[in-house]
């Protein structure tokens, strides 16, 4: 072969090799059951939207969301029953977003969702949005077709204080969420409000 053909073989290779290293990276950052963006993403997508917003002053809302006794749910229908739960869940998240929202699978049965040029008011109607689809959704049982007790999450939101640190914000929407738990789940719980600093 002559050169010219060596060449032509080399930049098929080569293209090949970025299509491939992009499809990785695509993987890499999906969850494989509920085919969402995983923790990894998240984090990702995070830092840019803080970065965004520290450099043009956009806003940021981020709602953390638990499903309610999941593990009465496995124990009571199967882990295969569970992860259909979890799929379905992803699915209304998906439905319930727009473009430049990203909701993702942060790790078991805790999913996030970050809503850029979002301030709380928002974040609250599209979490109850979804709090809602959840609580209305009617997940069957793949063995006998059978519709199983009302499945609900619990949300926790908070919004971006301008230059704290990304584990703040996540640490607020969390301590949210944990209020919600404590309130008896199946609802949307805002982050309080900042302390009110007295000019002395
Ligand atoms: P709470 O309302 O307080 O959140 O109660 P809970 O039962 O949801 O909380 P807990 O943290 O005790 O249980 C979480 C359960 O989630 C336990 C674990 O088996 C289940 N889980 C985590 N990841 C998966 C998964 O990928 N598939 C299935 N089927 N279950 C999972
Ligand atoms: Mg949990
Ligand atoms: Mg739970």
């Amino acid at each position: 072969t002559n050169l010219f053909d060596r060449l032509q073989q080399s930049k098929a290779q080569i293209d090949q090799l970025r299509s491939d290293l992009e499809k990785s990276r695509e993987a890499e950052m999906r969850d494989p059951l509920t085919n969402i963006a995983n923790r990894r993403k998240f984090v990702e997508a995070l830092h840019q939207s803080i970065e965004r917003s520290r450099r043009h002053g956009t806003r940021l809302a981020l709602a953390y969301l638990d499903i309610d006794l999941f593990k009465k749910i496995n124990d009571s229908y199967g882990h295969l029953f569970g992860d259909k739960v979890l799929r379905a869940i992803a699915q209304i998240l998906k439905h319930n977003l727009k473009g430049k929202d990203t909701a993702a699978r942060y790790g078991g049965e805790e999913f996030v969702v970050l809503l850029p040029d979002t301030q709380i008011h928002g974040a609250r109607v599209v979490a109850e949005q979804i709090r809602s689809a959840i609580e209305s959704a009617r997940i069957k049982r793949s063995d006998n077709n059978e519709t199983v007790a009302t499945i609900t999450m619990s949300f926790g939101a908070a919004t971006y204080r301008p230059g704290e640190a990304a584990c703040d914000l996540i640490a607020r929407a969390d301590a949210a969420l944990y209020e919600s738990k404590q309130q008896g789940r199946n609802r949307v719980t805002i982050e309080a409000a900042t302390p009110h600093r007295n000019a002395a």
